[in-house]
């Protein structure tokens, strides 16, 4: 076995000498972070902070649904911004001195509350019985009101930051002040703060002005200078097809290939395996699944376009792919060729993506192909 290892590694160490495809992680924990940092990850291309709002701070995130006026969001928000800081100053402890890009809240916030039927039905039994809890009808309330029919194309991402006053502030300052405490701990943090959603240069503007205003009062009170680099996944066709625009305001693209497979085929993510993949795949309509294997022709071209007119507006944006297609060994070559500056995948797929690299770098060769 040992030899074995020792012969992986020699492979590994060998792809890594030749590839010039960077090779990311997708990790929400230190833990994680770590352990792909031992995979040999150069960095954290995708935390996804909504992880943090699971668990036991589900009732924080009701707090910020409950809330009745501006003083009850702030507090509420409040609450939320020390945890939040000690995980990332965790997260940037684990990844010290690597790029790590934090991405701001991406899913509808009803997702951290309870389910509306489950709901409807204890508020109904209480009702019958005279016990009715206060809280669970407010609960109840707002679950209604935040319903959606299509959740996955609903008030979730830059649009839930811009719609709920003071979230995305909260999200900034927890990235900034574990920053400050990092640097002041003698570490080297490299955080960079992702929008997640983004559908038009207007939508990146507003967060990018408020989150400068963040870095810099934070900055102030702690007598540093703390200017992060901000970006945007590029996740919906509008996004690709007004790169030019976006790039303006953005220092790095990351290809969200989930949703951007989601949207550009008109497949739902969550339901599209159980309803018709396995006849559309018996019947020769679809070879591979699009969000198995990047789909060249629709999705891929949509990164091209982006690509192409993101650095034609500015040359020193960087890019990456941080969906599932990431870690693809079927996509890697695609994402080389195209121009990519890294690919970002879960922590088990680090060592594959590294060898993908580097076959894609002998194969196109490696120069930069820009
Ligand atoms: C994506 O859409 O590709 C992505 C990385 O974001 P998420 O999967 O969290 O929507
Ligand atoms: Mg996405």
């Amino acid at each position: 076995t040992r030899e074995l290892v020792g012969a992986v590694d020699r492979i590994l160490t060998h792809a890594d000498d030749v590839r010039r495809l960077h090779v990311h992680a997708n990790a929400d924990t230190a833990d994680d972070a770590a352990h792909a940092r031992r995979l040999g990850a150069q960095g954290v291309g995708l935390c996804r902070t909504e992880h943090m709002f699971l668990g036991d701070r589900r009732v924080l995130v009701e707090r910020v649904v409950l809330a009745e006026d501006e003083e009850d969001l702030r507090a509420a928000l409040d609450a939320l911004l020390p945890l939040q800081r000690e995980d990332l100053t965790a997260l940037l402890a684990a990844t010290d001195g690597q790029p790590t890009t934090i991405r701001l809240i991406d899913p509808p916030l009803h997702e951290f509350l309870p389910d509306l039927t489950t709901l409807a039905v204890k508020v109904a039994v209480a009702r019958e019985r005279g016990e009715v809890d206060e809280h669970d009808v407010r609960l109840l309330a707002a679950v209604q009101r935040m319903h959606e029919a299509n959740p996955m194309l609903g008030l979730r991402g830059v649009r839930l930051g811009l719609v709920v006053p003071g979230l995305f502030d909260l999200q900034v300052r927890a990235i900034c002040e574990a920053v400050a405490a990092r640097r002041s701990a003698g570490g080297d943090p490299h955080a960079e703060v992702m929008v997640p959603l983004v559908g038009s240069v207007q939508e990146l503007h507003l967060v990018r002005e408020r989150a400068r205003t963040v870095m810099a009062e934070v900055g102030a009170a702690h007598g540093m200078s703390i200017d992060l680099p901000v970006g945007c996944m590029i996740e919906l066709p509008r996004a690709a097809l007004t790169a030019d625009r976006i790039a303006e305001e953005a220092q790095f693209f990351s290809f969200g290939t989930n949703d951007l497979t989601q949207t550009t085929w008109g497949f739902s993510r969550d339901d599209v395996e159980a309803a018709f993949f396995p006849q559309y795949a018996a019947n020769g309509v679809l070879g591979v699944s699009p969000f198995e294997t990047i789909d060249e022709r629709g999705v891929g071209r949509l990164v091209r376009i982006a690509v192409a007119e993101g650095r034609a507006a500015r040359p020193d944006l960087v890019l990456g792919v941080c969906g599932e297609h990431g870690g693809d060994p079927e996509s890697i070559g695609f994402f080389h060729e195209v121009g990519l500056d890294y690919v970002s995948c879960s922590p088990f797929r680090v060592p594959v993506a590294r060898l993908e690299a580097g076959r894609a770098a002998v194969a196109h060769g490696g120069a930069d192909t820009r």
